[in-house]
C-alpha cells in the first residue's frame, strides 16, 4: 500500500481534494443556474479560486517550493485599486470562494497566492493545472484538477481531481460512468508504487488501478479530446483505419481521459496536432500529473515520434511533439500506424 502520510504525497492529496471540492461548489453556483452561451466567468473565478488555495496551502507546507502553474493574477489585480466601483469585480468573487477554505483570506493575499505560480522550472518544483478542461467545466463534463511534483525532470507524484468522474470497478476491469454531481474520483500515482484511485470524498479507500491488457490493436478505444481544435480529426479516422479500430474514439475533456486509460477503460490516447496550431507545443500542467498515472497503472506516455515527455524544457513541452499513451501492449502497433498516416 502506499504511504499517503508521507508529507509530500498527504499534501498533494489534500491540495487536489480540496481544490477539487472549491471548483465543484463554484460549478453548481456560477454555470448551473444561468450561463449565457459566451459568458466564460465561471471558468475564470474557479482557475484561479483553485490556484490561490493550492498555492497558498504549498506555501504553509513547502514554504520554499516553486510552483508553476497555469494562471496569473494580472487579469485581477485591477479589482485591488477600484474595488468600491466594482463591489462583485472578479477578484471580489474569487476571494469570497477562497474564504470557504482559507479563513481571513483577503484580496491582495489571493493575488500573490495566484503569482506564486509563475515561477520557471527548477530542480525541484509542483506543476498546478487548477482546472484542467475548461471548456468540459462549462459544458458539466469532464475537467480535472491536476497537481504533480517533478524533481530532476521527473514525474515522482501525480494528483487528479476528477469531480464528474465516476469510475465503478476501477480496479475491475472498469464500468465507466462520468457522472454530474456525483462524488467523483481522485487518482493518485507515485514514482514506483503504482496508481491508486479514491472517491474524492472518502480519502481513505485506495484502489489499485491497472491498463488493460487488450493486445489486439482492431480491439482498441481510443481517448480523444472532446474538441477538434486540440487535436486533428481527420488524422484520428486514418489512424483508426489504420489500425483497424471499428469502435468511435471517445470524446472528453481534461486529463480525465488520463485516469480513464490507467483505470483499463480505453486502450490508446491521442493528442494530434490540429492543423490550425501544426506548431502547438503542449504546456507541463496539461501532462505532468497525467503521465505518472499512465506509467504507474502500466501504460505508456511518449510524444508522437515515440521520444519520452522532457520536462526540464520549461513551462512547455518544448522537445516533444504531440501526444500517445497508450496500455504499453499497443504502444508500438500506435507509432507504427502514426507514422503510416504521417502525425
Ligand atoms: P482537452 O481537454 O483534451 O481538450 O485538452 C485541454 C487542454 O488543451 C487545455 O488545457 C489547453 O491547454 C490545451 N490546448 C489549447 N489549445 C490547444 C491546441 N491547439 N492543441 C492541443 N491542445 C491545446
Ligand atoms: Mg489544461
Amino acid at each position: 500500500m502506499i504511504d499517503i502520510d508521507r508529507p509530500d504525497i498527504k499534501f498533494a492529496l489534500n491540495a487536489v481534494r480540496q481544490a477539487s471540492q472549491l471548483v465543484k461548489m463554484i460549478q453548481v453556483k456560477m454555470v448551473s443556474p444561468a450561463l449565457t452561451k459566451d459568458d466564460r466567468s465561471p471558468v475564470t473565478i474557479a482557475d484561479f479560486a483553485s490556484q490561490a488555495l493550492v498555492a497558498c496551502l504549498l506555501e504553509r507546507e513547502f514554504p520554499g517550493d516553486v510552483l508553476v502553474a497555469e494562471e496569473d493574477a494580472s487579469r485581477l489585480r485591477p479589482g485591488l485599486v477600484d474595488r468600491a466601483a466594482q463591489p462583485l469585480s472578479a477578484l471580489e468573487q474569487v476571494t469570497r470562494f477562497c474564504e470557504r477554505f482559507i479563513p481571513g483570506a483577503d484580496p491582495f493575499t489571493v493575488c500573490d497566492w495566484i503569482d506564486r505560480g509563475a515561477a520557471q522550472p527548477s530542480r525541484r518544483f509542483w506543476v498546478l493545472d487548477p482546472i484542467d478542461g475548461t471548456m468540459g467545466f462549462l459544458r458539466g463534463d469532464q475537467y480535472a484538477v491536476a497537481l504533480a511534483l517533478v524533481v530532476d525532470g521527473q514525474v515522482v507524484i501525480g494528483v487528479l481531481g476528477c469531480p464528474n468522474l465516476l469510475i465503478d470497478g476501477a480496479s475491475a476491469g472498469t464500468r465507466l460512468k462520468p457522472h454530474l454531481g456525483g462524488a467523483g474520483s481522485l487518482l493518485l500515482a507515485v514514482r514506483g508504487q503504482g496508481a491508486w484511485i479514491t472517491p474524492l470524498d472518502q480519502p481513505g479507500q485506495f484502489e489499485q488501478v491497472q491498463v488493460s491488457q487488450r493486445a489486439d490493436p482492431a480491439q482498441a478505444r481510443l481517448l480523444r479530446s472532446f474538441e477538434s481544435g486540440h487535436t486533428n480529426v481527420d488524422q484520428i479516422d486514418d489512424f483508426a483505419h489504420a489500425l483497424g479500430i471499428h469502435a468511435e474514439p471517445v470524446r472528453m475533456d481534461s486529463q480525465a481521459k488520463y485516469a480513464v486509460l490507467a483505470a483499463g477503460g480505453g486502450e490508446m490516447l491521442l493528442r494530434l496536432l490540429s492543423a490550425s496550431r501544426p506548431d502547438y507545443c503542449e504546456k507541463i500542467w496539461d501532462q505532468a500529473a497525467g503521465s505518472l498515472v499512465v506509467q504507474e497503472a502500466g501504460g505508456t506516455i511518449t510524444d508522437l515520434d515515440g521520444k519520452p515527455l522532457d520536462f526540464t524544457a520549461g513551462r512547455s513541452l518544448h522537445n516533444n511533439r504531440g501526444i500517445l499513451a497508450s496500455n504499453s501492449l499497443l504502444h508500438p502497433a500506435a507509432l507504427q500506424a502514426l507514422r503510416a498516416v504521417r502525425a
